[in-house]
């Protein structure tokens, strides 16, 4: 029996075949080139087809369309503004999220200098601005971002070095004790904003941490949430109950357009919205 050869899976696995398909056996070499031809021809057609969709059509990639509602749901309906923040960040920033030496993030930082990095997070800098706010008006504070994190990761199909977070901030307008209540509101409103009704909410309790709620579907992780009163916050001048949940957005797109590597979908000059385009 054959199987298809090295460069012939590449091709068919950068086409988006499914997987049972490029494991299939053949006869013989005949058949199996005969198939792979008449498949790749194929492929190829439906990928063109999608993306004149796009810039015909659609215009937004998924990834794009999940941001954007995410966002007029947050600033319509629930009262969040959008803030920018730099995504150069000091070392002293990142001191105060107390990312030593025993910390999983700490390996992952691209440094310029030995005064700035990339941010890994979203948090340093919401952190910040939340407090400030919060300085002004005595009022609650509710902001998001989203924008790009950097982290070095062993790469594999669900990380990239670069990928897009919308995280959310809800400060100051929770009574001591609600968190994860309010916590599991966000993370159903959000999805059934998006769209997506089979997920589950992990919850862990962690000494250091305190409670966290992670957003699953399937196998994959595509939201992280937690609250304080929390152990950083003293170094923030934060004393008052928050919640935050971080959306990973690609990770959202990559399970909502069935795609078995996160890096067709993210920020990309090889792929747009899933398909190649070294057609
Ligand atoms: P994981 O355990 O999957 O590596 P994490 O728990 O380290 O993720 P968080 O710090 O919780 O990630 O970040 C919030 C969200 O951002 C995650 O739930 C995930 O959806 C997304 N995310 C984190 N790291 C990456 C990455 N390298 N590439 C793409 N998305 C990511
Ligand atoms: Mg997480």
């Amino acid at each position: 029996m054959e199987q298809f050869t090295t460069t012939q899976q590449q091709r068919l696995t950068e086409l988006n075949a499914e997987p049972e398909f490029i494991n299939m056996r053949f006869e013989d070499p005949s058949e199996r080139d005969n198939i792979f031809r008449k498949t790749e021809a194929n492929l190829v057609r439906r990928n063109k087809e999608k993306l004149t969709k796009l810039l015909d059509e659609g215009r937004k990639p998924l990834a794009i369309q999940i941001e954007e509602r995410l966002k007029e749901w947050l600033t319509k309906a629930e009262g969040f503004t959008q803030v920018t923040t730099p995504t150069i960040i000091t070392a002293s920033m990142l001191d105060k999220m107390t990312i030593t030496k025993d910390h999983p993030l700490t390996n992952q930082v691209f440094w310029l200098d030995s005064k700035r990095c990339l941010r890994p997070m979203l948090a340093p800098n919401l952190y910040t601005v939340m407090r400030d706010l919060n300085k002004i008006t005595k009022a609650p504070v509710r902001i998001f971002e989203v924008g790009s994190c950097f982290r070095k990761e062993s790469q594999g199909a669900q990380h990239m070095n670069e990928f897009t977070m919308l995280n959310l901030v809800d400060f100051a307008g929770i009574k001591d004790g609600r968190q994860m209540e309010r916590l599991k509101e966000l993370a159903k409103d959000a999805m059934k904003v998006i769209g997506i009704a089979d997920y589950e909410l992990e919850i862990e309790k962690s000494e250091v941490y305190g409670e966290t709620m992670d957003i699953v579907r399937g196998e994959l992780e595509i939201a992280s949430g937690a609250y304080g009163p929390h152990f950083l916050d003293p170094k923030w001048g934060v004393f008052e109950p928050w919640v935050g949940i971080g959306f990973g957005i690609e990770r959202i797109a990559m399970s909502m357009g069935n795609y078995r590597t996160i890096k067709r979908i993210g920020k990309s000059i090889a792929y747009l919205d899933g398909s190649p385009l070294k057609l």
